[in-house]
């Protein structure tokens, strides 16, 4: 169960506390958050609501204990962060709980979230070693007009306090993305949860208190994003914020003072379908890479543009592995689950009812009970309806017929969104020639969209994110460039 056994410190009463400077504490707001479960629709946990002086004490304690974690020996901090991943994989178990509980994820995909988290902090702290422990060495003689007079060293050195904010569907998962690449680069780090997935996250933060990090160096603030948000991103104290999530990103950068942005943004992954493409594999990518945790996931398949010739074939097969999803509570690990929230499940029927009132086809049947939304393929869906474009997060996939791969190819571009695609062929110079014309920032041949494995460069174009994640990214971002040069008082030694 939730904040006991070993996570018993951070429970008071029915409210998770929330951590700094090395402690579990109560907000002097007096006020909680309640966090609702999307199956049962009532009231699961509490977190503290923290205010703005918290959140200043926050700040101040990471930049004190960035400085002198930056001093720390590389291989000690990769030390601790091998700690906190195997003590995260132990506890498997109750944060995978609740993940079930807070944001209505399958049982066994939660237990993958959290043991794909601590392999991931595993592989940042070794990537670490190597990329951080590594260097260049420039002289000066290679640019005109030089002598060989200056030797230039280069470092990566620590941003400082960085600002984490995941999004709900991964709350652990893109949690632990954002800090082991700040804590191995020697940065401090600041995470704000999003509520729906927050005691998850308090139960992840608490294995790194576990391991036993310097006091202040990791910090979790909870309250809604709605109200301490604003306060959290434009806070002088922050010198990088790595977000995930929707359009409020967009808001953030806006926002945001002269710091350096990791942009995780939303997604209308199109999967391109041509003629010769084997029809199996990709009715089951789609609907693997389209339902998989109800389609909240932002490389899910969101919009399927397939030939006419094939279309009929394509939509068959999908529709007879659609029939077989499970759909019910997340405890049963059923393929459907609910949406996080109702206001999510009333945005989904809004597209779904503007493409029934513009007679698109429905392959299912409308059902919908609570935040539990039954799978549906919405077909001959055309571009003057909402759902081609606009990222439902949720079980409703479009499916929209082309005459042409140049017309896919230009729906996807027309997008706002450029996160990933997807493109079936069996011809690899046509798979190539699209994945060149795509604007996306991936695009995958003959499998759905996917982020990972963790170690990939993963990165939007357009309203989809700025900047690029995946390990090695990550520890890139979070890091800047020091130079030491060494001017000689002669350009070269003269032997007598
Ligand atoms: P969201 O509504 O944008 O929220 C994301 C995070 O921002 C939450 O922690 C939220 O906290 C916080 N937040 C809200 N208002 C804020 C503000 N004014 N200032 C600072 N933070 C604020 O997104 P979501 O509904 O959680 O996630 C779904 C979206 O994430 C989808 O669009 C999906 O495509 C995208 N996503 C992108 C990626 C990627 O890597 N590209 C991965 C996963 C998801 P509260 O929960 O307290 O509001």
């Amino acid at each position: 169960m939730a904040g006991t056994g070993v996570f018993a410190e951070i429970l008071d009463g029915d409210v998770f506390k929330y951590y700094a400077e090395g402690e579990w504490k109560k907000s002097s707001s007096g006020k909680s958050v309640p966090i609702i479960n999307p199956t049962s629709r009532k009231t699961q946990y509490k977190v503290q609501a923290c205010t703005q002086e918290e959140v200043n004490k926050v700040m101040d304690t990471a930049k004190s204990a960035q400085k002198s974690w930056a001093k720390t020996p590389l291989w000690k901090r990769a030390e601790l962060l091998h700690k906190a991943a195997a003590i995260l994989k132990e506890h498997k178990a109750p944060i995978a709980e609740c993940l079930i509980k807070e944001i209505a994820k399958p049982a066994k995909d939660a237990v993958t979230e959290v043991v794909r988290s601590g392999d991931l902090i595993s592989y940042c702290a070794e990537e670490g070693v190597r990329i951080l422990g590594e260097g260049k060495f420039l002289v000066s003689d290679s640019f005109p007009g030089n002598e060989r007079s200056k030797y230039c060293l280069t470092s990566k050195i620590p941003l400082g306090v960085i600002l984490a904010i995941p999004p709900f569907n991964y709350p652990v998962n893109l949690a632990v993305s954002k800090i082991a690449p700040a804590l191995i680069a020697g940065n401090s780090l600041v995470l704000k949860p999003p509520t729906q997935g927050a005691v998850a996250a308090l139960h992840m933060v608490y294995c790194f208190h576990l391991a036993g990090f310097p006091k202040g160096l990791i910090s979790c603030v909870t309250g809604k994003g709605s109200e301490i948000g604003d306060f959290l991103t434009m806070h002088p104290g922050v010198n990088c914020i790595s977000f995930t999530g929707g359009d409020t990103g967009i808001a953030i950068s806006k926002k945001a003072s002269m710091i350096p942005l990791q942009m995780e943004l939303g997604g209308k992954d199109a999967c391109i379908v041509l003629e010769d493409a084997d029809l199996d594999l990709v009715a089951a990518n789609i609907v693997k890479g389209g339902f998989s945790y109800s389609g909240q996931r932002c490389t899910a398949v969101k919009v399927v543009l397939v030939m006419e010739s094939v279309a009929d074939t394509l939509v068959g097969k999908v529709n007879a592995k659609v029939a077989k999803l499970t759909v019910g509570p997340p405890e049963d690990d059923c393929d459907i689950t609910p949406v996080v929230s109702e206001s999510s499940a009333n945005f989904i029927e809004g597209l779904v009812m503007d493409a029934k009132q513009k007679e698109a086809t429905f392959c299912q049947e409308y059902r919908r009970e609570g935040n539990l939304i039954w799978p549906l393929l919405l077909d001959n869906v055309r571009p003057d309806m909402r759902i081609a474009w606009e990222e439902p997060f949720g079980p409703v996939l479009p499916v929209i017929r082309i005459n042409s791969v140049e017309e896919g190819i230009h729906h996807c571009n027309a997008s706002n969104f450029g996160l990933q695609g997807c493109v079936f062929t069996r011809d690899i110079n046509k798979a190539m020639l699209i994945s060149d014309a795509m604007e996306t920032g991936t695009v995958q041949i003959n499998s759905a969209p996917a982020r990972g494995p963790d170690h990939f460069p993963f990165q939007g174009l357009r309203d989809s994110g700025i900047g690029s994640q995946g390990i090695t990214n990550s520890i890139g971002m979070m890091t800047k460039i020091k130079s030491t040069v060494i001017n000689l008082p002669t350009p070269s030694y003269t032997m007598g």
